[in-house]
């Protein structure tokens, strides 16, 4: 694999300057001595819960300090396991970051314990008294996630019991998630001999050489089927707790709390949208299996394996363009300039300020991400970067999460808490304005098929891939309810899902996805996988707008980016482009341009 030279890495120290800083034991010791002074109010609200119509009126003034309070507080703890984070997702082995998580993870716990009587105080206080503590020049700013939460209130539990399974999930459930981010960290995949780590050994799916693809998916495979047993364990368990929470959770509600009404709730969509979504995109997913059809033409080959799915085109010498990483940014931000000069001014200002990681290390976490210090409203992200095209588009996609929280930096903190189906909606708008740009600069008939393969690798990630994702963990849910299920059952199952989504265009089914893919061990947060698809043609809508709008589309673009957190997607798109997520039409519309980026690949290969 090629070795790119200019990468930067991430400077955090003006967050704390090392993992030895004083500041980081001050920091915790400041949490917890803060955390404990809200005892007193919050025992306050506690003792009233029963009698609320009564008492929550003279509460409400004790209530929002200690909202207040706690959202300060959190902003502390976000901070630091930020930075805790950053150091273990290049190292995986640094005991000392770990051992931190642990410790902020606890601090943590303690303080929505403490603060668990206020929850259940906003989600129960009528709508009058909620309309009075939201009459305040501060916790006027929860005005929706206050109301959103409200939403499922009749499934929130009494103050004791929420402390009880808030406490009891740190060894719990999200024991199960650390347990498979300690296996990932430490896996090796043996390749021809040489000895990889995870992210190294899918890194080699990415590029050209198809022999070496197969030998990776194969040793990434019997990696991943020596901890099968633990792996099967980690689902298992995880949605164990989930169903028995839902469980808990129903006793007396007025109809059983779903699965789904949980991830839609969570992602800030309708059930009905979550549908349609789905059903639009089945029934468009030939337009999937033509662009895996005529990638395996451009290979060569009679059809795609699993080891395939992430190549790069196949160039004429078998190798496509290496791009430096000052290159890649310089690109971006040409691509960006075109939205508006500040996109791109902002890509520059990522690099320079070193608010990127993306040099090799060698127990490094897989995949890239961006996340942020909530203390300072500063973006990072993370990559390893190899300078292929498809690696470009990744950076492109991240730096376009990181714009997002960028021009939400003046706003207050709790109105920028987006879910993840409109957290992809900047990502892959800047993925697709580079595409978009390297199409148009493209100087030979091989550099635009090069661009295009992009195109056709990401519809059929987004219309088979994903969505088979999205169907295993379905199964999963449903069949978990009745008993645990054996790794060997996961693997028919994923076979079965691969089948619906992917058809008879691909070679094999990867049975292992269900190990290898670290979405399905998210202690934190289920189903994230339609959330991807759900911003690819989400985004691409918003996208198609861009010609009717002219000069004035860049500031309707980032005053939809700004009402991400003030509201959920139907509204979000209702208000500013008039249009219902909740129909057909508006998903066809982006699956129309999907369908045509394809056939114009096809043209090519
Ligand atoms: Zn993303």
């Amino acid at each position: 694999m090629e070795q790119i030279t200019d990468c930067t890495t991430w400077d955090n120290s003006n967050v704390y300057c090392s993992i030895e800083d004083p500041k980081i034991e001050e920091t915790l010791t400041s949490i917890s001595k803060r955390s404990s002074l809200l005892r007193e109010p919050a025992e306050l609200i506690a003792n009233s819960l029963q009698e609320l119509d009564s008492k929550a009126e003279a509460l409400i003034p004790t209530a929002q300090k200690l909202m207040l309070d706690h959202h300060s507080i959190s902003i502390e703890i976000y901070t630091l396991r930020t930075f805790a984070s950053c150091l273990t997702s290049t190292d995986a082995k640094d005991e000392k970051a770990r051992a931190l998580l642990s410790r902020i993870s606890k601090v943590n716990t303690e303080l929505n314990q403490i603060a668990t009587p206020l929850f259940v105080f906003t989600d129960k206080i009528s709508e009058k008294h909620l309309e009075i503590f939201l009459d305040h020049k501060e916790a006027k700013d929860w005005d929706f996630q206050l109301n959103h939460g409200r939403l499922l209130s009749e499934y929130s539990l009494n103050n004791s019991e929420e402390q009880i399974i808030s406490g009891l999930s740190v060894d719990g459930l999200h024991a199960w998630g650390n347990l498979y981010n300690s296996i990932s960290g430490k896996l090796i995949c043996d390749i021809d001999g040489e000895k990889l780590g995870l992210a190294r050994a899918s890194s080699l799916l990415r590029q050209g050489d198809r022999d070496k693809r197969i030998k990776a998916h194969k040793a990434i495979k019997e990696a991943w089927s020596v901890h099968e047993e633990s792996s099967a364990s980690i689902l298992n368990a995880i949605n164990g707790w989930r169903l028995e929470n839902n469980t808990l959770r129903s006793k007396g509600a007025s109809k059983e709390l779903h699965y789904l009404d949980t991830a839609c709730h969570q992602s800030h969509i309708s059930r009905k949208t979550l549908d349609t979504l789905m059903e639009t995109t089945f029934e468009n997913r030939s337009i999937g299996h033509r662009a895996h059809k005529a990638m395996a033409k451009g290979m060569g080959i009679e059809k795609l394996g699993p080891w395939d799915i992430l190549a790069p085109a196949p160039m004429g010498k078998g190798k496509g363009k290496i791009y430096g990483f000052k290159e890649s940014i310089d690109l971006i931000s040409e691509a960006f300039s075109r939205l508006t000069p500040q996109m791109g001014e902002f890509a520059q200002m990522m690099y320079k300020n070193n608010w990127i990681d993306a040099k090799e290390t060698e127990f490094r976490s897989p995949g890239a991400y961006c996340t942020g210090f909530a203390k300072y409203r500063e973006p990072r992200v993370f990559m390893t970067f190899d300078g292929s095209i498809g690696n470009v588009i990744t950076l492109a996609h991240e730096i376009g999460h990181a714009y997002h929280n960028w021009v939400m930096r003046d706003m207050p903190f709790v109105k920028t808490f987006y879910a993840m189906t409109t957290a992809e909606t900047a990502s892959i708008f800047g993925e697709t304005l580079v595409r978009d740009y390297l199409f148009e600069n493209c100087k030979t008939e091989e550099d635009r098929f090069e661009i295009t393969w992009q195109d056709a690798e990401a519809a059929g990630a987004m219309l088979c891939n994903i969505p088979a994702r999205f169907e295993f963990e379905k199964q999963l849910v449903e069949k978990r309810k009745d008993s645990v299920i054996p790794a060997s059952e996961l693997k028919t199952m994923m076979g079965n899902a691969w089948n619906t989504w992917y058809g008879d265009s691909i070679s094999e089914t990867d049975e292992m996805y269900w190990a290898s893919k670290l979405h399905f061990s998210i202690s934190s947060i289920g189903f994230y996988n339609y959330p991807y698809l759900f911003g690819y043609l989400f985004s691409l809508g918003i996208y198609a707008e861009k010609d009717n709008h002219g000069d004035k589309f860049n500031e309707l673009y980032t005053n939809i980016l700004r009402d991400t957190g003030s509201m959920n997607a139907v509204e979000l798109i209702k208000k500013h482009l008039g249009k219902s997520i909740e129909e057909k039409a508006f998903w066809q519309g982006s699956l129309d341009l999907v369908n045509k980026s394809v056939t114009r690949f096809e043209g090519l290969a």
